[in-house]
C-alpha cells in the first residue's frame, strides 16, 4: 500500500514484464556470469549488441559497456586528458565525475553552478592548454535543475573545447525521444561525449557507458582501467537493459508520458504553496530549508503511505534541506494526487505551510 516516491525508476521499466521476461532469458541462454573482464573471456554477443544498441539509441558512433556509470565516470578522464589539457567542470557535478577528474592529471577548473560567463572566462584561461573538456550533468539530480547545453556548446565551439555530459537523470525520458538532455535542447551533433547509467531509467538493474566517436571508444578499450580490470555485466542485467531499449526505441509513448506527470505534481505543489526547484524535470525537490523539519516530513510521509526522503548537509548544502520527490512513468494521476494531499497535510502539521 505503499507508494514509491524517491526512485530512479522514472519510467516504471525495473518492474516491466518484457523487461523481467528479457532478463530471465538471458540468465537461461547465457548464464549468470562471466567470471572475467572484457577482455580475456568475459565478452558474449549480448555485450557487442547493446553496446551497438546504446550507440544507436543516441546516435554516437560506438559505445563500451562498464559496471556503472560511477566507473564510466571514473575510467574516462584520466584515459583522455594529459597533464597538457584542461577539464572545466561544473562546480555542483555529481561525486563520481568529480573523483573521475581527481584521478586525471589534466589543469582542472571547477567553474559556478552552470555560470556561462564564469565557464567563458575559465575556458579564455584555458587557451593556453592543449586540449580543452567541458564536463557537466545533462541534468542535476539534487535540484532538478538542467544544464544549458546551447550556451555550453555555443562556448565550447568558440573556444575549442570538446563538451562531456553526465546523463544519469535524462537517459530513457527528457527529449521528444527520451534521448536525453541534448535531444531535449538540441544540440545532439553537438555534444562529443555522453556518460550514463542502466541503473535508473533504463530497467533500473545496473551497468553504465560511455557512447561517443568510435576513436574515443577504442582508446577506452585500451586504457580505462574500470573497464579493464573489473568484471563483466552479467548476462540478465545486459537482457533487461537492451530491452529497455527496445522498448523505447519502439515508441515514444512511455518517454513522453513522463512530462505531463512531473508537470501534474510540480503545479500541484507549488498551487499548496511549496516551492519546488528546478523546471519540468521529475526530480522535483520540495525545499524545505531546515535539516530536521525534512526529516520529520519525511517520516511522517511515510506514515501516510508516500515513500520519500528528506536530503541534508552534506549531500545538499549547509540550509537547503529538502525531499527529493521523484515522478515515474508508472505513477497514475491518482497517485501524484495522493502525494500532494499528504505533503499538504505533513507541511501543515509541521508549519511548512501556513
Ligand atoms: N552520475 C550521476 C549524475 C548519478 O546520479 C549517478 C548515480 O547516482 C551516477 C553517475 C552513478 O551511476 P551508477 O549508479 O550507474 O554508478
Amino acid at each position: 500500500g505503499i507508494l514509491n516516491f524517491c526512485a530512479n525508476n522514472y519510467l516504471g521499466l525495473s518492474s516491466h514484464p518484457e523487461v523481467i521476461r528479457a532478463a530471465v532469458e538471458a540468465l537461461e541462454k547465457f548464464g549468470a556470469g562471466l567470471s572475467s573482464v572484457r577482455f580475456i573471456c568475459g565478452t558474449q554477443s549480448i555485450h557487442k549488441d547493446l553496446e551497438e544498441k546504446i550507440a544507436r539509441f543516441h546516435q554516437r558512433e560506438d559505445a563500451i559497456l562498464y559496471a556503472s556509470c560511477f566507473d564510466a565516470n571514473a575510467g574516462i578522464f584520466e584515459a583522455l586528458l594529459t597533464p597538457e589539457d584542461a577539464v572545466l567542470s561544473d562546480e555542483l557535478n555529481h561525486a563520481s565525475i568529480i573523483d573521475g577528474i581527481r584521478l586525471c592529471k589534466a589543469n582542472k577548473y571547477r567553474y559556478k553552478h552552470m555560470d556561462m560567463q564564469d565557464l567563458e572566462a575559465k575556458l579564455r584561461d584555458a587557451q593556453k592548454h592543449r586540449l580543452r573538456l567541458v564536463a557537466t550533468d545533462g541534468a542535476f539530480s539534487m535540484d532538478g535543475d538542467i544544464a544549458p547545453l546551447k550556451e555550453i556548446c555555443q562556448l565550447a565551439q568558440k573556444y575549442d573545447a570538446l563538451v562531456f555530459i553526465d546523463e544519469c537523470h535524462a537517459t530513457g525520458f527528457l527529449g521528444p525521444n527520451g534521448r536525453g538532455t541534448d535531444e531535449l535542447l538540441g544540440v545532439m551533433d553537438k555534444v562529443t561525449i555522453i556518460n550514463s547509467t542502466l541503473g535508473k531509467a533504463l530497467g533500473g538493474a545496473a551497468g553504465g557507458y560511455t557512447t561517443g566517436p568510435k576513436p574515443l571508444i577504442d582508446l577506452l578499450r585500451q586504457r580505462s582501467r574500470p573497464y579493464l580490470f573489473s568484471n563483466s555485466l552479467p548476462p540478465a542485467v545486459v537482457g533487461c537493459a537492451s530491452k529497455a531499449l527496445d522498448l523505447l526505441m519502439e515508441s515514444n509513448a512511455i518517454a513522453q508520458s513522463m512530462a505531463a506527470k512531473t508537470q501534474r505534481f510540480r503545479s500541484k505543489m507549488t498551487a499548496a504553496g511549496f516551492t519546488i526547484s528546478g523546471k519540468d524535470h521529475p526530480i522535483c525537490p520540495v525545499m524545505l530549508g531546515d535539516a530536521r523539519l525534512a526529516a520529520v516530513m519525511a517520516e511522517d510521509m511515510l506514515n501516510r503511505g508516500i515513500y520519500v526522503i528528506g536530503f541534508s548537509y552534506p549531500v545538499v548544502p549547509k540550509g537547503k534541506a529538502r525531499i527529493r520527490v521523484q515522478i515515474s512513468a508508472v505513477h497514475s494521476d491518482e497517485d501524484i494526487d495522493r502525494c500532494v494531499e499528504a505533503f499538504t497535510e505533513v507541511g501543515r502539521k509541521h508549519g511548512a505551510l501556513p
